[in-house]
């Protein structure tokens, strides 16, 4: 059987929505051509497999659930609850942990519930500040997490752009919060889930690992893992995990109860169950030698895209990249971020406007760009295309700062032929 072209436009693929609305089934036909088309560097980004898009598009979304398997408020669970507890099971197995929700909705649901587990509201938390890379319910201010709870922020270095690990011990030891958060959403490198242990239990704290942006390189072996240092730990599915977005709380059995009272009746009614059979899915290839070389590739691509745009001159925060993510300070170049990452899209490059630490700049006009390679290496792009992605980088932001149409027109075409060679997974089907 010969396989369809990546841009195969979605009435092909999604023959009843096209007939029932074919407004919107343009939309998702042209959504699928330009994650096609184009260079996806958003490091929170990815390509699901096939199997994950069609798990999360059954008729499991017609099933109501709360509860847990074998405690449910529902019949007819036969099914449901099997999902549940192979998602559960496989999350337990792959991450190493005693106990495992995969309930939460997304990401900042499933932190929320952390907060519902461990804190009242007016205690003190304690995590990165935004700017720095944290994420907003890490207790930032314009959050609920920051409005119903104490927020105090650690940072990093100004001058190594590394946390600040004396800084964080002097804050906790003054402090005392509840909660203590690590991970984030803008840091390039490896997470001291050891030292932030030792912070925490000096302190009296709860150690929450955010491992959102990497949990897919801590499953595959290519980041260390908060599972021995960690209280709790919470993470989305749907960044370098490959799977559905959606997220999980994983915990040690003593926190097992409180973390599943929070998530439900806590915070959430019914469970996404399509969701829960995608992330089951995912965890399961996860599970494969094949995701391991995945993980460490994701890396490996991410070091010679640093490496290729450090010898083009590009200032990046802390020097480089120890896992999927780079953090461009592009003050030197003499471009605006958001300026910088509209022009990239022009050019076929999707990447988005960041605050770098200490930025001078607005959060709505920040100085750099943040990129990353979990998308492009789903795709199969390696090492060798790292120069080449550089390069259009490179071009783009002078073409940006030149205000250079043309020359943005040019990296499009560029893009789109070599994307067009390295189809997408479930764009295709394959
Ligand atoms: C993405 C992310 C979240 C939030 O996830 P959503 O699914 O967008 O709500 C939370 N924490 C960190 C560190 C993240 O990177």
């Amino acid at each position: 059987m010969t396989q369809p072209p990546a841009h195969q436009p979605a009435a092909h693929q999604h023959p009843a929505l096209a007939a029932a609305d074919p407004e919107l089934a343009a939309l998702v036909g042209a959504e699928e051509r330009l994650q096609a088309d184009t260079l996806r560097l958003i490091p929170s980004e990815n390509y699901v497999s096939a199997a994950v898009l069609e798990a999360s598009g059954t008729v499991l979304q017609n099933k109501y659930s709360e509860g847990y398997p074998g405690r449910r408020y529902y019949e007819g669970q036969q099914n449901i609850d099997q999902v549940e507890r192979l998602a559960v099971a496989r999350a337990k197995a792959l991450f190493g942990t005693d106990h495992a929700n995969v309930q939460p909705y997304s990401g900042s649901p499933a932190n929320l519930a952390v907060y519902l587990a461990f804190a009242e509201p007016g205690d003190t938390v304690m995590g990165m500040a935004l700017p720095m890379g944290g994420h907003l319910t890490h207790g930032w201010g314009v959050s609920a997490t920051g409005r119903w709870f104490r927020g105090v922020q650690y940072g990093v270095r100004e001058d190594t752009g590394l946390v600040d690990f004396d800084a964080v011990r002097e804050l906790a030891l003054k402090e005392r919060p509840k909660l203590i958060f690590c991970g984030g959403t803008a840091l390039p490198r490896t997470i001291d889930f050891a030292a932030f242990a030792e912070i925490a239990r000096e302190a009296g704290s709860v150690l929450v690992a955010d491992i959102a942006h990497i949990a897919g390189l801590i499953a595959g072996g290519a980041h260390p893992s908060p599972v021995p240092h960690a209280d709790v730990i919470s993470t989305t599915t749907h960044k370098t995990l490959r799977g559905p977005r959606g997220a999980m709380l994983l915990a040690r059995e003593e926190h097992a109860k409180a973390i599943d009272k929070a998530v439900f009746p806590g915070l959430q009614g019914g469970p996404h169950n399509q969701t829960t059979a995608a992330i089951a899915v995912a965890l399961h290839e996860a599970a494969q030698p094949s995701f391991r070389d995945y993980a460490h590739a994701v890396v490996a691509n991410a070091r010679a895209l640093a490496d290729a745009l450090l010898a083009r001159g590009f200032d990046l925060v802390s020097g480089g990249t120890d896992n999927h993510l780079i953090l461009m300070d592009l003050t030197p170049k003499n471009v605006p971020g958001k300026i910088a990452a509209k022009a990239l899209d022009r050019a076929g490059i999707v990447v988005n406007y960041n605050t770098v630490p200490y930025d001078p700049r607005k959060p709505f006009d920040p100085s750099g760009i943040r990129i990353g390679t979990p998308s492009l290496t789903s795709r199969g792009l390696t090492t060798a295309h790292m120069d080449t992605v550089a390069e259009w980088i490179d071009r783009g932001v002078r073409a940006a700062g030149a205000g250079d149409e043309d020359a943005l027109l040019k990296i499009r075409g560029e893009v789109g032929e070599l994307m067009g060679a390295f189809p997408a997974p479930g764009l295709t089907a394959t």
